[in-house]
């Protein structure tokens, strides 16, 4: 049977490219987040892979009750959620002493706060059909931790442990919890931050990309969207049932160190 998935923060980077590749599988999909300029292509083109129906919600994921209105649509429109895919993040990067707390409120709120709520809203219809798939893009940084990143890491481990609990107590119900870990990839959420990075460790810009970023990769290669995508695709068939409460890194050997 055709399935639906919602994908959080899916107009650019990992979440456009999992929402593109749930699309082809034949899903029907929900997109999320920000509005961009080239909006209605996107929705257009993910339209063209499947055919499966294609809607788009501007809910914003650091309001709970935006998120409640999103997912009462989502009811209405299908009766039914099979796949999440909590993805929308931010990033904000400065030493702890000098870290905004709006900027903290709002990547705790974002990155780790809406996985929860829109887990508590879907997890009654995904049991209600006997099968659901709750998959959490966390980061590397769900495992280990980086400088000047505190509301980042501190709200992916989060991400892990969230995880890992949803995981035990809908393990019955046919339904899986997963997170996956990613290294870098290139994504304008990872191009925003390298001007904030060169500036937090006084060094070129050129020097975060090749000894930060990469210089953590073994393999010298950022991630690809792709990769992630069909890691979730895979988290998604029934072959994976038994896969449940990990955390996936998918990060060309990072936190292999
Ligand atoms: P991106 O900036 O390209 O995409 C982020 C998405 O989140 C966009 O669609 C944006 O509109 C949406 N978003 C932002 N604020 C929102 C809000 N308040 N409400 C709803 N949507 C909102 O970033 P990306 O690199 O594709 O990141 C996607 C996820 O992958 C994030 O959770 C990020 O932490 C994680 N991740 C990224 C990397 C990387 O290197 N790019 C590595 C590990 C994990």
């Amino acid at each position: 049977m055709d399935k639906v998935a919602l994908i959080t923060g899916s107009t650019s980077g990992i979440g456009l490219g999992i929402a593109k590749r749930l699309a082809q599988a034949g899903h029907s999909v929900i997109l999320n987040g920000l509005a961009t300029p080239t909006l209605n292509e996107t929705i257009s083109e993910v339209k063209t892979l499947g055919k499966g129906e294609v809607l788009f919600s501007d809910a914003d994921m650091s309001q709970p009750d935006q998120i409640e209105a999103m997912m009462r649509m989502i009811e209405k429109q299908f009766g039914r959620l099979d796949v999440i895919v909590n993805n929308a993040g931010i990033q904000h990067v400065a030493p702890i002493d000098e870290f905004p707390i709006a900027a903290w409120d709002k990547i705790i709120a974002i990155n780790l706060s809406s996985a929860f709520h829109i887990s508590r809203l879907a997890i009654p219809m995904m049991k209600k059909n006997g099968w659901g798939r709750i998959i959490n893009i966390a980061s590397a940084h769900a495992l280990i931790a980086s400088p000047f990143k505190s509301a980042y890491v501190a709200a992916k481990h989060g991400v892990a442990g969230l995880t890992k609990t949803i995981a035990l107590e809908v393990a019955q119900h046919n339904i899986t919890c997963n997170a996956i870990c990613p290294g870098y990839v290139l994504t304008p959420l990872v191009e925003g931050q390298i001007a904030a990075t060169a500036k937090a460790r006084g060094i070129s810009e050129e020097q975060v990309i090749n000894d930060v970023m990469l210089g953590e990769q073994p393999t010298k290669e950022f991630v690809k969207i792709e990769e992630v995508a069909e890691l979730v695709y895979y988290l998604c068939a029934d072959a994976a049932a038994s896969i449940t409460g990990t955390c996936l890194p998918i990060d060309g050997g990072w936190t292999a160190h």
